[in-house]
């Protein structure tokens, strides 16, 4: 197959991770007689700094007329003093918005090798591995009205969702668990509130159509508790924008290593925008020390989410499995016995892995 990638490396480590990452879908290609083309367009600080803007239009442009995107990391100290309409931030949200990515996929996977840096029980977390289906541009973020009235007095938030809007991100759900165990977990508090009956309804009404996936209502609070006490017991969630946000930041630290979380912003012809969880690093940007493999897991979901490139994303999460079993680490990961390499070495092990399995 032929695809046409844009990178968008940003700032600080997404020069280094995303290189990496790419240096990586360039080794799946040759194996898999895939022609993967690459064009590289500025975001963030580092737009502002040679543009005059977090999000140049030309970058727009590129990322519209791609079949996927690949970010590495917005910001750093160098523009925290920015006014708000330079901010790198901005050109993140904006190019979210302006692709239109309403579903936020972000995986949680325990990687033996790290779970002594967990906060839970090794029983516990061990062979963890779930995926959070966040609703992204909707909900109680995004409802309006959103207001201080009387001077303070009362406030008003929405939480306000069309039923299509419920149905695409439901649908999405039921996608990515039919890729993988097949048990789809639907998080509301539908004894409390109207949109979470209407978000219940719409699961089982779409249910039918995915009769292989089986399904599951929890209230949010449930939910929370389980992430802890039981995350083994989860396969995909798919929940509303604030509960995901929340969600998807407990999930997060189960398994201990911010350096190893990538993530997918999808559209409904799933079309999406890949990246790694972490910032821009700044304290060891440029020094060849960064952790790629968030990036280079997030080139995985690419494959698998926007390409249907299952065996190609799955040789790359073996891949990178098998680096980190043999104990080869860089800096931010806790590794007992290991050793400690840079970025590029550790890329070099990764596609070698990938050389070898095929
Ligand atoms: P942002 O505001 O952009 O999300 P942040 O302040 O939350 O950034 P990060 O940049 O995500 O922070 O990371 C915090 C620290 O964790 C970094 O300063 C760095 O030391 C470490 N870190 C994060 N990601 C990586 C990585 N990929 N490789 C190595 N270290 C990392
Ligand atoms: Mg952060």
């Amino acid at each position: 197959m032929k695809k046409n990638i844009v990178l968008l490396p940003g700032d600080g480590i997404g020069e280094e991770v995303t290189a990496s990452a790419q240096r990586v879908l360039d080794a799946v290609a040759h194996q898999f007689n895939h022609t993967f083309t690459y064009q590289t367009e500025a975001i963030g600080g580092a737009a502002i700094d040679e543009f005059g803007t977090p999000l140049p239009e030309a970058t727009e442009k590129a990322c519209h007329a791609s079949d996927a995107v690949l970010l590495g990391a917005v910001g750093g100290p160098k523009w925290d003093e920015n006014p708000s309409h330079l901010r790198p931030e901005k050109g993140l949200l904006g190019i979210r918005k302006s692709l239109g990515l309403f579903a936020n996929l972000r995986p949680v996977q325990g990687f033996a090798e790290l779970l002594h840096a967990s906060p839970l029980k090794h029983e516990v977390v061990n062979d963890s591995d779930l995926l959070i289906v966040r609703e992204l541009t909707g909900g109680l973020y995004f409802g309006t009205p959103s207001e201080r009235r009387d001077d303070g007095a009362s406030v008003v938030d929405t939480l306000a969702y069309e039923r299509s809007e419920i149905e695409r991100i439901v649908r999405k759900g039921f996608e990515a668990a039919s890729v993988r165990r097949k048990h789809l977990t639907s998080v509301d508090k539908a004894n409390v509130l109207e949109s979470s009956k209407v978000w219940r309804e719409v699961v089982n009404e779409i249910a039918p159509e995915y009769p292989d996936v089986t399904v599951e209502h929890m209230l949010v609070d449930a939910a929370a508790m389980k992430l802890i006490t039981a995350p083994t017991d989860f396969d995909v969630i798919v929940t509303e924008n604030m509960f995901g946000d929340i969600l998807s930041d407990e999930a997060s630290v189960l398994t201990g290593s911010l350096g190893m979380l990538p993530s997918a912003s999808l559209r409904e012809d799933g079309f999406g925008l890949y990246e790694p969880v972490h910032g821009s690093a700044p304290d060891i940007a440029g020094q060849g020390l960064a952790n790629p493999f968030a990036t280079i897991l997030s080139a995985a979901m690419m494959l698998r989410y926007s390409f249907a490139m299952q065996k190609e994303a799955e040789t790359i999460e073996k891949a990178v499995d098998s680096v980190l079993k043999q104990g080869y680490h860089t800096g931010d990961l806790n590794v007992k016995n290991g050793q400690k390499v840079g970025t590029k070495e550790i890329t070099d092990y990764v596609i070698e892995m990938i050389e070898d399995h095929s």
